[in-house]
């Protein structure tokens, strides 16, 4: 069955504003209020949305708010971070209804990545009590490189023994749905588009930072990708020629300051005296304290080169050393008002990420189900 452009429009709509009028759908999506209709009746007798409640729009009838179905769809969402694995079930209202997490660590001594990230996923769906041949498309968000011709992993840099993985001919052993991998900086960019704040926002730069950076960037509503995929690799961006060598094998990259571990080894280095740099700057010690601002000032060096260069109207930054240590994104915001082009950052908004330190989970489920629809 094909759907048309404006029926997977309006689709799409609904995914983002989960109950909306016959008469907001017209006013954003350029439509008549006949081809709304018409379009309308037609994804309800598909069952695709559904009629929910009726709204008092001033002196005018009262109008019906519409729905994505909950149960036309069952998305399964992946997200292999650099120290975190996740996996979540949603449902086509994207409400997740199980998910689990464990340590990417914990693959460190399977020879055979894929299958074993297979077999960790047969039990999460068998203790959730959802069989494979349920599930209608699957989003994966990878914090590495991908090759988006061959829908491969070619590497991610934080861990060892993950260079050219089949996933996706590996997971079609166990399921028959379609299966769609990217970079999770751009999955995450996805999920801030489709579901988060940057609904309205053309122009916007997503970054995650937790033991790794993984960062998304969309211009003029499209993912930016570069010529071979590998656009975006915001962590590895020089921050200090004179820091220590990276993962990655390149010297001084913006993932050897800023990462957690990083900054408890910074801790340590400067001799602080607490158990970790959290407690410390708890206990406003000068050390930590000190290390927040001087790698808040790289962050935020490197992403007013990120502002000069894309103009962006947004950044939406999350991850657990904003929570822990919040002067962190202060010195951050301070540093790209002094330093990025003073045009550049009239309009420019700083935000925390939608989903927090679910980000990432959340843009594997949605990458499921835009591409689901765009397929349609
Ligand atoms: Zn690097």
């Amino acid at each position: 069955m094909k759907y048309t452009t404006s029926e997977k429009d309006i689709l799409s709509f609904l995914t983002s504003y989960n109950g909306i009028s016959r008469k907001q759908l017209a006013d954003i999506s350029d439509l008549s209020g006949a081809s709304i209709t018409k379009i309308t009746k037609k994804l309800i007798d598909d069952q695709f949305i559904i009629e929910g409640e009726r709204i008092s729009s001033g002196l005018g009838r009262k109008e019906v708010l519409l729905y994505s179905n909950p149960q036309k769809f069952t998305f399964l969402g992946i997200d292999i971070g650099g120290y975190l694995v996740r996996f979540a079930l949603s449902n086509n209202s994207m409400e997740v209804l199980h998910k689990e997490e464990f340590f990417m660590a914990e693959l460190d001594e399977s020879q055979n990545k894929g299958e074993a990230l297979l077999d960790r996923l047969i039990h999460f769906l068998e203790r959730s009590h959802t069989l494979p041949t349920s599930i209608d498309a699957i989003g994966i968000g990878v914090t590495g490189l991908v090759d988006r011709e061959q829908q491969t992993i070619l590497n991610i840099p934080n861990r060892k023994g993950w260079d050219d993985i089949q996933l996706i001919v590996i997971f079609q052993q166990a399921f028959s749905c379609p299966i769609y991998l990217d970079e999770g900086g751009r999955t995450m960019a996805v999920a801030e588009k489709t579901l988060g704040k940057a609904k309205e926002i053309r122009d916007f730069i997503v970054v995650q930072i937790g033991f790794g950076i993984v960062s998304g960037i969309m211009i003029n509503d499209q993912l930016l990708r570069g010529s071979s995929n590998v656009s975006s690799l915001f962590g590895h961006i020089t921050a200090d020629e004179n820091a220590g060598r990276c993962l990655c094998g390149n010297y001084g990259c913006l993932e050897n300051i800023i990462t957690f571990p990083m900054l408890e080894i910074e801790y340590k280095k400067r001799n602080g005296q607490y158990a970790s740099i959290v407690e410390a700057y708890e206990h406003k010690d000068k050390i930590a304290i000190g290390i927040c601002i001087d790698t808040g000032k790289a962050l935020g060096i490197a992403l007013s080169n990120v502002v000069n260069l894309f103009n962006p109207s947004a950044i939406y930054i999350g991850g657990p050393i904003f929570d822990s240590l919040p002067i962190l994104l202060e010195e951050t915001k301070r540093t790209i008002i002094l330093r990025a082009n003073r045009f550049a950052t009239l309009a420019l908004s700083l935000e925390e990420n939608s989903f927090g330190q679910q980000q990432g989970i959340m843009g594997a489920l949605i990458f499921a189900k835009t591409n689901l629809i765009a397929e349609l």
